[in-house]
């Protein structure tokens, strides 16, 4: 069922539970008060003829017979019975005695002062009546015709009353309902129009205050964040394929000329080295992509664990030099750490070691004389490792973009690199809600700086025991 026909059908029930205890409560009260006001007459003519014929000695049964029968308030189909303090009949303005009255109904109303109860369609009242010699008991009856035809009036005015609102309320309901989710109705069909393709499109923001108008502000706040996803994928898998071209052209180059038989077994062994530089550079081309998609992917599954930082940066300093033996890195403490706690982080160990190797290799390859320094400090909240050169430097321009995939600065041409590590390096951190900062001077040389949140005392003991 649509939205619109459940929130009518709702408000439409809602009102209709409200009319419909309006109505009843409205009837209820109208018969009550009928009720009351018929018994309270009745009472009054039982009583007006009791004191006539028992107070006033000029009347007699006949003649108030007479009175009573030409009597302007006497009511329909009135019977008025008056019985002595021996219950005999002593009065009675019609012929025959009524079947509800009886010698069991007298001496109840003489036990309970007052009776009233309905008999056939006749309101009925019996009530005791104190004379100046006697007690008498009175019991009068009649229909109450206008009364009743009044309060049947009354229902049908409610019933009409009753099945306007209803249609009154399904028509506004409807109304309103289409009204309030006209814009959700425009927004879909906005939606629907968007594709891959088309992500530059963007669905009307309305009044921009309500919820629906944020409802739309959000969507295309997200439509924007797509849209440059799908960018940098675009991006990224044009520059991953240029990447992968270079090298396979240069491959596909020297089979060709490996190929043709004029070659001395010198040349041939010069190809054959070759063939295997680019291949290594494919190897480590892919392997550096295969990184980055990982680390994209699937973060959440990445196992996190207490980790010395001393170890991480040691390890990934072994590493480095053991690859490249010309490299040259001096480790320092900027303080001695009085506490275990200061260097401890919570991270994935080889993501960690990871970060410092791309970044050691970086300072290394970018300095002439192939030497750098790491050091290792902390403050109250953080952990920071800084690597810093006095290589080539970078210049201001470039430095907000080596962090893009495949971007290389001018100076850096020269030099060996795809422009994935550090890419890679600045996802790691993020991963480990980390901050990398960056200072560099061309010429001059680089200093970054890794900032991880240490653990406190308390979390740490038992890394430490
Ligand atoms: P690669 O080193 O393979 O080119 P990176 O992503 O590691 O890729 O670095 C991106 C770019 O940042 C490098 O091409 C280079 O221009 C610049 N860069 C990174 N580290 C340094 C450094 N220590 N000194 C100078 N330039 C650097």
């Amino acid at each position: 069922m649509q939205i619109r026909y459940k929130i009518a059908l709702q408000f439409t029930l809602i009102v209709l539970a409200i009319l419909l205890v309006f109505s009843g409560i409205v009837y209820y009260r109208a018969e009550n008060q009928r009720r009351t006001s018929f018994y309270d007459r009745l009472s009054r003519r039982a009583k007006t003829t009791a004191r006539l014929l028992v107070d006033v000695k000029e009347f007699n049964t006949t003649l108030l017979k007479l009175i009573d029968k030409n009597s302007s308030s006497r009511l329909p189909e009135e019977e008025i019975f008056i019985y002595d303090y021996r219950n005999l009949l002593l009065y009675s303005n019609v012929e025959k005695v009524s079947p509800y009255v009886t010698q069991e109904r007298i001496n109840e109303v003489r036990l309970a002062q007052e009776i009233k109860f309905q008999y056939e369609g006749r309101a009925v009242i019996g009530l005791v009546f104190e004379g100046r010699y006697d007690r008498f008991v009175l019991i009068a009856s009649a229909i109450d015709k206008n009364g009743k035809l009044q309060l049947k009036e009354l229902i049908i005015t409610l019933l009409f009353a009753f099945l306007g609102g209803i249609l009154a309320t399904v028509g506004l309901a409807l109304f309103f309902a289409h009204q309030s989710l006209r814009p959700i109705t425009t927004i879909n069909r906005e939606i629907g129009e968007i594709t891959a393709k088309n992500l530059r499109k963007r669905i009307h923001q309305g009044n921009e205050k309500d919820e629906i108008a944020q409802l739309a502000i959000n969507f295309n706040l997200m439509l924007e964040r797509l849209e440059l996803a799908f960018k940098q994928q675009r991006q990224f898998v044009s520059h991953a394929s240029h990447e992968l071209r270079t090298p396979l052209s240069a491959l596909k180059t020297e089979i060709q000329i490996g190929l043709s038989s004029l070659n001395s077994p010198e040349e041939h062994h010069q190809i054959l080295q070759n063939l295997l530089k680019d291949t290594n550079r494919l190897i480590e081309l892919s392997n550096g992509l295969l990184q980055l998609a990982r680390i994209n992917e699937t973060p959440e599954e990445l196992p996190f664990d207490k980790v010395r930082m001393e170890e991480v940066l040691l390890n990934a300093q072994r590493e480095v030099v053991a690859s490249h033996s010309d490299y040259q890195i001096q480790f320092d403490f900027d303080q001695i750490p009085e506490e275990d706690h200061l260097t401890l982080v919570m991270g994935n160990e080889a993501l960690l070691k990871n970060v410092f190797v791309n970044l050691l290799e970086n300072a290394c390859k970018y300095t002439p004389n192939h030497q750098a320094s790491l050091r290792l400090g902390f403050d109250a909240e953080w952990c920071m490792v800084r690597v810093i050169d006095q290589g080539i430097g970078i210049s201001k321009q470039d430095l907000p973009n080596i962090f893009q995939p495949f971007y290389r600065a001018k100076n850096a041409i020269d030099y060996h690199g795809f422009g994935i590590g550090l890419s890679v390096v600045k996802r790691i951190i993020e991963l480990h809600e980390g901050q990398l900062e960056v200072k560099s001077k061309p010429h001059l040389g680089t200093e970054f700086m890794v900032k991880l949140k240490h653990l406190k005392e308390e979390s740490a003991n038992d890394f430490i025991r």
